[in-house]
């Protein structure tokens, strides 16, 4: 029986620990934290979207529901509450791992764990004592940090990350974000639907670079109505802390002749990524190489640079999704089971848990033009949806973009009501290679939001969508 050792208990990490025990394998899980499931259960996928449903919910009760008839009386917001329902949600999800991990045998072991050797780690617990534990795979799952510049001053209190601004008790007045990807925009929009002034400061020239111009376009309109202020081009030089509020210094990011401008608020969240974790590890001692970007270095097979080590999730190249760590996770196990797995990246969708929330799969058009690959898109306006008229979601647009030669559908993105769910039609049509004709010819249930990706698909294949 394989014995196989997986540091890092995130989604990577537990998902090969039930995959290996499925397959007949001896598994030890280590975590250094006392709770299961990583930064996603614990500080990332999980309470971003229990506190951006519960926002959601203030949001719409103060400003929309009026328009449907409902009156309320004396709407006030119980901060206390809302992150005490979020703790609650991460700790259901926490017990549910926990549960998995007896119901697959796998055994728990709470430490921080580095490489004495090639087949050795060594474990140091809470109370310091170290265990030994040798294996015969190993996979390495040990995730990511966010990136925090020295310059940007990071005491964890006024100036914080992701981690920190999902724990805020009391709602700030002002915020500052530095970073328009989707961590930013999305704790951006948690905080700004509550009523805090949300100023969002990014480097480049739009918001969530790799995803979708169009659909980022449309997005960003969203959320200047939401009221977050928008500083794009800009670079900020430096971020300090007094005790009650953080100064972020910023100016253009190109006109050198820019003055310098100050921006004074109750938090500075920096959401400029993340980096592959893999402090007091001792690679070294099992040969474990890196790259550039300090991301572990793996084969095809997700083999590091010590052949009976593995890895995966964040801490190796590749975007930083939960269910980009689980497929790998599922991949390793089936390799080291002799199987012959597959992953599709170009097929991992992207999605935003904004509202609207956006969604992206397949290639984007910037890709195409890079690849010089000849492609037609079509697109469809959600607000001529009968569907998103009796909610009134009428933001976004869901585009399809295919092969001008074969039609077959290259990539979908979608800005809009339910967009994250939505997205999953389109990834399973590309993953079984459908043409835009394909999409168009499916009956799609009346009234829903799924008809834009019909009509979108209409489009594409001769500009003959029905509603618009
Ligand atoms: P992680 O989840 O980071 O887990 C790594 C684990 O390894 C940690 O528990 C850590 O304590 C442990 N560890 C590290 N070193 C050691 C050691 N030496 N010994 C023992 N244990 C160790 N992704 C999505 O797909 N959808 C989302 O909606 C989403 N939202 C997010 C929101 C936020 C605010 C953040 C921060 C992230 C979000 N992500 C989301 C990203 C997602 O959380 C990560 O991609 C995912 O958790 C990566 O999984 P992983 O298993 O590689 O690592």
């Amino acid at each position: 029986m394989i014995n196989v050792a997986i540091i890092g208990s995130g989604p990577g990490g537990y998902v090969a620990a039930i995959r290996c025990a499925q397959l007949g394998m001896q598994v030890t899980l280590i975590e250094k934290y006392p709770s299961l499931g990583g930064t996603c259960l614990n500080v990332g996928c999980i309470p971003s979207k229990a506190l951006l449903d519960s926002s959601e919910h203030f949001y719409k009760a103060k400003h929309s529901f009026s328009d449907h008839g409902i009156l309320l009386n004396d709407l006030h917001l119980d901060m206390q509450k809302l992150i005490s329902r979020k703790d609650a949600v991460i700790s259901q999800n926490v017990k549910g791992i926990e549960y998995l991990m007896k119901k697959n045998k796998v055994h728990i072991i709470h430490g921080i764990a580095s490489f004495k050797n090639l087949n050795t780690l060594s474990i140091t617990k809470a109370d310091q004592s170290i265990e030994e534990l040798s294996f015969d795979k190993c996979i390495l799952a040990t995730g990511s940090k966010p990136i925090t510049p020295a310059v940007f001053n990071y005491d964890k209190k006024k100036i914080i990350t992701s981690t920190e601004a999902l724990q805020i008790t009391t709602l700030p007045k002002s915020m500052t974000i530095i970073g328009a990807g989707v961590i930013g925009l999305e704790l951006g929009s948690v905080f700004a639907r509550l009523g805090t002034q949300v100023d969002v400061i990014e480097y480049l020239d739009r918001i969530l670079a790799g995803m979708d111009l169009d659909c980022a376009k449309e997005l960003q309109k969203s959320l200047k109505n939401l009221g977050i202020r928008f500083h794009l081009e800009r670079s900020v030089t430096s971020v300090a802390y007094t005790s009650d509020k953080s100064q972020v210094l910023l100016k253009h990011a190109s006109k050198s002749n820019d003055d310098l401008k100050e921006m004074v608020s109750d938090y500075c969240l920096i959401a400029i990524g993340r980096k592959p974790y893999t402090e007091g590890l001792q690679l070294q001692n099992a040969g474990i190489q890196l790259d550039q970007k300090n991301k572990v270095i793996v084969n095809d097979k997700l083999q590091t640079t010590c052949e009976n080590v593995f890895a995966i999730g964040d801490v190796i190249d590749g975007p930083m999704l939960a269910h980009k760590a689980e497929e790998e996770g599922v991949f390793v196990a089936e390799i080291l089971a002799g199987q012959m797995p597959h992953i599709n990246y170009n097929l991992i969708p992207g999605v935003v848990y904004t509202w609207p929330e956006m969604a992206g799969v397949g290639y984007t058009e910037d890709q195409l033009v890079a690849l010089s690959r000849n492609y037609k898109v079509g697109k469809f306006p959600f607000k001529a949806l009968g569907r998103a008229r009796a909610s009134a979601d009428l933001d976004g647009i869901v585009k399809v973009i295919c092969d001008s030669k074969t039609d077959e559908i290259l990539g979908v993105h979608i800005v809009g009501a339910r967009a994250a769910d939505l997205i999953m039609e389109a990834v399973s049509l590309l993953e079984f290679r459908a043409s835009a004709e394909d999409m168009a010819r499916i009956s799609h249930p009346h009234p829903t939001f799924s008809e834009a990706l019909k009509e979108a698909a209409l489009d594409a294949t001769a500009k003959r969508s029905i509603h618009n």
